[in-house]
């Protein structure tokens, strides 16, 4: 089904989706073998803030639940609910797929790291780790 306003997922994407379902359509909550599963790009025209994170703007559903929501058809606003409820490492896993990281990951600069690691060490006697063999 051709989408309209559709940005690039590659094949081997497409296949990591799949899997990041677990074969499972997002709308009827059915399993279904790999060939039947198809992206579905829900259009962004009118959600501005789903052009941040990619996963938001797609559902993983069957062949013929991808019918419906063209034909008719389902609102988007049904459509961003079904994206709302996706699992936490559903959502965790299509970014990662898709290639979107939430914000850069900033270390802490108030942590003390060589205390850290003093602690770590005080706990084991020393050269006790040459007795494990
Ligand atoms: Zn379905
Ligand atoms: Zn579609």
């Amino acid at each position: 089904m051709p989408e309209t306003d559709s940005m690039k997922i590659t094949p081997a994407q497409e296949q990591k989706l799949r899997i990041a379902v677990e074969y499972t359509c997002e709308l009827c909550h059915e399993y279904h073998p790999e060939y039947c599963l198809e992206i579905h790009q829900i259009s962004r025209s009118l959600y501005k803030e789903m052009k941040r994170d990619p996963s938001t703007r797609i559902l993983i559903v069957c062949q013929l639940c991808h019918d419906h929501i063209h034909n008719l058809p389902v609102p988007t606003g049904k459509q961003r609910t079904l994206v709302k409820k996706r699992s936490f490492f559903i959502r965790q896993d299509m970014r990662r797929i898709l290639g979107y990281r939430p914000r850069p990951y900033q270390a802490p600069d108030d942590i003390n790291i060589p205390l850290i690691y003093e602690e770590y060490f005080g706990r084991c006697t020393p050269g006790s780790y040459r007795l494990s063999g």
